[in-house]
Parts: structure tokens; C-alpha cells; sequence
């Protein structure tokens, strides 16, 4: 049996891994799953999966979990009680699950204790490539990647020599506003922004796939799991969302993979991984049904966010991770209806010219480099 652990296992990936590990009953056991504030479903989940660990990171919610379950089930609470979900020992495989920055300590604690990753957090390695990719080579941890595009390269890349790779080409699906007209961007409405044509997913990425800053962090997510330079990702729009990306080779070749939009099927991929079983039944692709498959230049003028997400990896460095968190935040005033879907990226934009790059080598530099740009984003709006 491989013994999985989920941190974020209450969210849009950690619901959609359970439901794959329903699908192959006695392969797999779940050890450990943690939530932010959603104790109910994560007291069902456990009630249902019998982990031996469980992390509630709303500690006013401890109580709460505590009380609905067994003795036999150790429940913990807060920062520390997530990181010890992400670092218990009887772990296989880490489904790394939580959204945004939140999701960093945790993933670089297990990749520390030597636990393989699959990692859904993009954000971790936005802000802290270098640091996960150096300590996950010392440490001998893979970090599988569940991210679809990424996911798509890894299946491409299979049986693949590195020297042999020109390019990466991830495709975006442009997301809801991908045929609007500039001036009624500043109109558009929280719900308007959710509504992603191909994907349901969770509130923080569908507005980063409406900006585009879904794909800018991805190619960021790319360079660090594949060391590859930035100048050789490319970004195409494929609205269809039937290839998740592709490899170009130096011969000439590419390879592209291809399935419905469906997040269960990079998650099945990588939990049964070097295998590959049986899907299900509704994934099959009618091609003829589909008709034709459409690619397109992205219009960074249209999608500013895409254009700071490229200029903040040419950065690099702390650049990325102020990106990050200035994004997280505004994206939540977004969301919670206090600023207008065009001042993301002019926040965002507004942060990143006030910050000085440093070194990023370091946890507590990123640590401190997040605060300062969530508080710059508060003092400016
Ligand atoms: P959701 O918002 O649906 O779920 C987030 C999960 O993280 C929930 O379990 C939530 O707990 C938990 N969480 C939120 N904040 C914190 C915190 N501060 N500390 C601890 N746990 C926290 O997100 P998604 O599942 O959509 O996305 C998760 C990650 O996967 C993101 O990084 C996203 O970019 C990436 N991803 C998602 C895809 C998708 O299809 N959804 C596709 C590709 C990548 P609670 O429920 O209690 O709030
Ligand atoms: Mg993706």
C-alpha cells in the first residue's frame, strides 16, 4: 500500500486526489490530510479515510476536530500541527495541496525529511525554487509535478535525454475574458472572473487563470522543475484546454499530451506513477466531436500580470516571491469586492518597482520579503 498524505486535502486538489484513491481500493492509505478552517469536511474525510495524523490550521477549530474523532487519530492544530502532516514519517508521497504561500513551510519541511513530493502549491516554487530544488538533490526527494501543464512535460519528457529538450510550450486556456475588449475589463465581476470556461477549481487560481497570472507563475513553476532558461518556455494560448503543454526536441520533434480538462487525470498519473491504470470511463476524447484545436499569441498588453510574472523571473531571486504574495493579496481585495479586476496587476506592478532584489537562499529572507510586500500592498490600496 502507498501511504499518501494530503495538507489542503479540503480543497479542489485534495478532493479530487481522495476521489482517485477511492477508485483503487487497498492501493492506497491515507496517513495524514490537514485544512485551514473547513473543519467539517475535515472531520468527514478522516471519519471516512482513518489517518493516523490530522492538522486543523484555525486553531479555534481544534476542539472541534478533536472531539468528533477517535483517540486513535492524533489530531494537531496550527502552523506546527500542519507541518507535522507534511513531515509524518509513514508518509510515501505528500500531496502538496494548500494555496499560496501558506503551502511553502510545510512542503520544504517534508522535502527537508526526505518525503517525495506531489506538488500541486505552484506558489512554493515560485517563491522558493532554488531553495526546494537544491534541498529536494541533497535530501535525493522527487517532486512530482501535479500542476497539468508541468504534469503534461513530465509525461513528455519520459524516456527523454534533457540535452535533448529545445523548448517548453505550456498552453493557457486565456481563461473567461479571453475575447473581451480592454475597456470592459475594469467592469468585470468577481463571478464573471470564477467562471473559467474549462476548469473548476479553487477562488485564488481561477482569478489568477482570468489575469493570466495562473500561467506567468507556471512558467516560474517550469524553470525550477525542469532547469530550463526562461527563454526557452513559450506561452500559448489553446482555448480548448485538450493539450496541456509540449515538448519541443532539437531534432524537430514535439510532444504534446493530450486529455479532457479533468485535474484527475495528472493526479492518477502521478499516485499510480510509473504505471499507469485504468481511468475513468467519462475521459475518453471524441476528436471528431472536438472539430479543431486553436492556438494563439497571448496579449500581454491585455494580460498585464503574464508580462510582470516573466519580467519578475528575469529577475529572479526575491523578485518572484514578492510577485507572489503582492498577487495573493490583491487577488483576495479582488475577491472580496474592494478593488476592480485592472488594479491587480497595477497593485502588483506598484510593489515590485519598491523592491530591491536579494538572495533567496534563505527561508526567513523569503519570509520577511512576502511580509514587507503584503504590507506595501495595504499601505497602497
Ligand atoms: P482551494 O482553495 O480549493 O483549496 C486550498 C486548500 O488549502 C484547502 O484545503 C484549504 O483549507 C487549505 N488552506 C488554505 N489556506 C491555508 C493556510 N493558510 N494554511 C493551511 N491550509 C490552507 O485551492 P486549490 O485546490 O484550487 O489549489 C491548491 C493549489 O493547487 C494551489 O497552489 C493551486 O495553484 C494549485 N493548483 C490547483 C489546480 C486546480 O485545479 N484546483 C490545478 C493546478 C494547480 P480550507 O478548506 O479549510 O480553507
Ligand atoms: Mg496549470
Amino acid at each position: 500500500m502507498k501511504r499518501i498524505s494530503i495538507i489542503g486535502s479540503t480543497g479542489s486538489i485534495g478532493i479530487t486526489t481522495l476521489g482517485v484513491i477511492d477508485k483503487f481500493p487497498g492501493e492506497f492509505s491515507v496517513v495524514g490530510l490537514s485544512a485551514h478552517s473547513n473543519a467539517d469536511l475535515l472531520i468527514a474525510q478522516a471519519l471516512k479515510y482513518h489517518p493516523k495524523i490530522v492538522a486543523v490550521g484555525d486553531k479555534n477549530k481544534y476542539a472541534a476536530v478533536r472531539s468528533a474523532l477517535p483517540k486513535s487519530i492524533d489530531v494537531t492544530a496550527g502552523r506546527d500541527g500542519i507541518e507535522a502532516v507534511a513531515t509524518f514519517e509513514e508518509t510515501d508521497l505528500l500531496v502538496s495541496a494548500i494555496v499560496g504561500f501558506a503551502g511553502l513551510y510545510p512542503t520544504l519541511a517534508a522535502v527537508k525529511k526526505g518525503i517525495n513530493i506531489a506538488l500541486a502549491n505552484k506558489e512554493s516554487l515560485v517563491v522558493a525554487g532554488e531553495l526546494i530544488i537544491r534541498t529536494a538533490r541533497e535530501k535525493n526527494v522527487q517532486i512530482y509535478p501535479l500542476d497539468s501543464e508541468h504534469n503534461a512535460i513530465f509525461q513528455c519528457l519520459n524516456g527523454q535525454k534533457n540535452t535533448w529538450v529545445k523548448r517548453l510550450h505550456l498552453t493557457a486556456s486565456g481563461g473567461p475574458f479571453l475575447h473581451f475588449e480592454n475597456d470592459t475589463f475594469a467592469a468585470v465581476t468577481v463571478q464573471q472572473a470564477l467562471a473559467h470556461p474549462n476548469w473548476n477549481m479553487g477562488k485564488k487560481i481561477s482569478i489568477d487563470s482570468a489575469t493570466l497570472m495562473n500561467k506567468g507563475l507556471e512558467v516560474i513553476e517550469a524553470q525550477w522543475l525542469f532547469g530550463i532558461e526562461l527563454r526557452n518556455i513559450e506561452v500559448i494560448i489553446h482555448p480548448e484546454s485538450i493539450i496541456h503543454s509540449m515538448v519541443e526536441f532539437v531534432d524537430g520533434s514535439y510532444l504534446a499530451q493530450m486529455n479532457i480538462p479533468d485535474m484527475s487525470i495528472p493526479i492518477q498519473y502521478i499516485l499510480t506513477y510509473p504505471e499507469r491504470r485504468n481511468g475513468f470511463t467519462q475521459h475518453a476524447i471524441d476528436f471528431t466531436q472536438l472539430g479543431k484545436l486553436r492556438f494563439l499569441r497571448p496579449d500581454m498588453i491585455k494580460f498585464p500580470c503574464l508580462k510582470l510574472a516573466y519580467y519578475a523571473a528575469e529577475q529572479g531571486k526575491t523578485m518572484p516571491a514578492v510577485l507572489n504574495a503582492a498577487n495573493e493579496c490583491a487577488v483576495e481585495l479582488f475577491l472580496n469586492g474592494k478593488i476592480s479586476f485592472v488594479d491587480i496587476p497595477k497593485i502588483i506592478e506598484h510593489v515590485m518597482s519598491r523592491h530591491t532584489v536579494q538572495p533567496s537562499l534563505d527561508y526567513s529572507i523569503l519570509e520577511d520579503v512576502d511580509s514587507w510586500a503584503r504590507q506595501c500592498v495595504k499601505q497602497k490600496v
